[in-house]
């Protein structure tokens, strides 16, 4: 095995993997089919003794490393979705489409992926195994992870993973260059309430000869707040946030309906079963309760995303050795965000590690969050998130 430290040739590349993000991120595109990053990708690959393929139904890039030794699979996935924002932070390589930004710093993970790629590649003679380099689009509402799954990443190698790892960045909370992960739930599982409640429109002022859906509707809102306190156990939580109601539109005329979406997180299998029976249940209890008929179509989303804590101990383990003490923290509690590489972890265990990247003179409490239109991703998470892919799969290689 070469002597220098993964972590200093990740430092000596750093500025090359800094200009593969700063070109991703001034051109970021939404959803399954990226082309555009797709490219960048497969010309930062080129030349390294790879297998490359690239997905069918979605601009995925898998590639595949078979090391000099035999030995057993690993995968590390990096994802390359941006969202739908208007990038407001006026950065030297700010995006230049209107509307669209790396907003949750997938642009760092795919440059990272690809700098590991090539640590990792430069170490092929001497690899005890093979390593799975899953390029995905569409982690922000689209299940790429999914999709890829379905079109065989998990056998790209020809067999399966004994183990699966994915960074996420984030632009506040933890300080640049601070690693974070815990055993079991790691982030929520998310899940989509759509309510139509149907009444029948009329004169505002003679509300007695129509059947008015908003106070139902109103009612719906803040039963459901009482559902999450007086059905889940406190300590296996629930949220439900209604983000969108719609009715009517002017003071003086009862509307046929209202129409409201909600969002449902959950951490276990039990509260999200429960969720998709309870809802709809409490939902057309009270549209009857009140002579009123309508719809919730509970929408199961992203499972929960669960590391398995061999996995997740691992890496901990694995920061510590090769950052030392104070780079890495246990998680105390799960992110209620959401994550379709919940869909990689139902198959293979693994573990999904967050990293710093809170920029300098910011203080990470108060700090824009990931989603916002001036988050921004310190470079100085480049080097140290491509080492920790490198060094994850290498030493799982190793230990198995
Ligand atoms: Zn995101
Ligand atoms: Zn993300």
């Amino acid at each position: 095995m070469p002597e220098l430290p993964l972590r200093e040739e990740a430092a000596e590349i750093a500025g090359e993997i800094a200009e593969l993000r700063h070109s991703i991120h001034r051109e970021p595109e939404i959803g399954l089919d990226l082309p555009k990053t797709q490219a960048k990708v497969l010309a930062a690959l080129d030349g390294l003794p790879l297998e490359v393929s690239t997905g069918q139904g979605l601009s995925s890039v898998t590639a595949v490393l078979r090391g000099g030794r035999p030995g057993p699979v690993v995968l590390l996935r990096g994802d390359m979705d941006a969202l739908p924002v208007t990038e407001e932070t006026h950065l030297s390589y700010a995006s230049v489409i209107p509307g669209v930004m790396h907003a949750c710093g997938h642009d760092l993970h795919t440059a990272m992926l690809a700098g590991a790629a090539r640590l990792l590649s430069a170490r092929q003679d001497g690899l005890p195994g093979t390593v799975i380099f899953m390029f995905q689009p569409g982690e922000e509402g689209y299940a790429g992870a999914r999709h890829m799954i379905n079109e065989g990443v998990l056998d790209a190698a020809g067999e399966r993973p004994v183990a699966a790892y994915a960074l996420h960045v984030t632009s506040n909370r933890l300080p640049c260059g601070v690693f974070s992960t815990r055993g079991g739930p790691m982030l929520a599982a998310a899940d989509q309430i759509r309510v139509t409640v149907r009444g029948r429109g009329g004169h505002a002022s003679t509300p007695h000869r129509a059947a008015d859906p908003i106070p139902a509707a109103c009612e719906m809102v803040t039963a459901l707040q009482t559902l999450v306190t007086r059905h889940f156990d406190v300590f296996d939580p629930v949220v439900i946030t209604v983000g969108s109601f719609h009715a009517g539109t002017v003071d003086n005329v009862i509307p046929d309906e209202a129409t409201f979406l909600a969002t449902a997180r959950s951490f276990s299998r039990e509260s999200r079963s429960a969720l998709a029976e309870l809802v709809p249940r409490l939902i057309g209890d009270i549209a009857r309760a009140h002579g009123l008929t309508a719809e919730a179509d509970y929408s199961r989303e992203y499972p929960v995303t669960v590391n398995d804590a061999g996995e997740a101990a691992f890496a901990g383990q694995a920061i510590a050795d090769a950052f030392g003490t104070g780079r890495g923290e246990v998680a105390q509690f799960p992110i209620t965000g959401a994550e379709d590489f919940s869909f990689v972890l139902e198959e293979v265990p693994g573990a999904f590690v967050m990293l710093g990247a809170t920029p300098p003179g910011q203080d990470p409490e108060t700090a824009p969050t990931n989603h916002s239109a001036v988050a921004v991703f310190d470079d100085a998470a480049l080097a140290d998130g491509t080492a920790l892919y490198a060094e994850l799969a290498l030493r799982r290689l190793a230990r198995a």
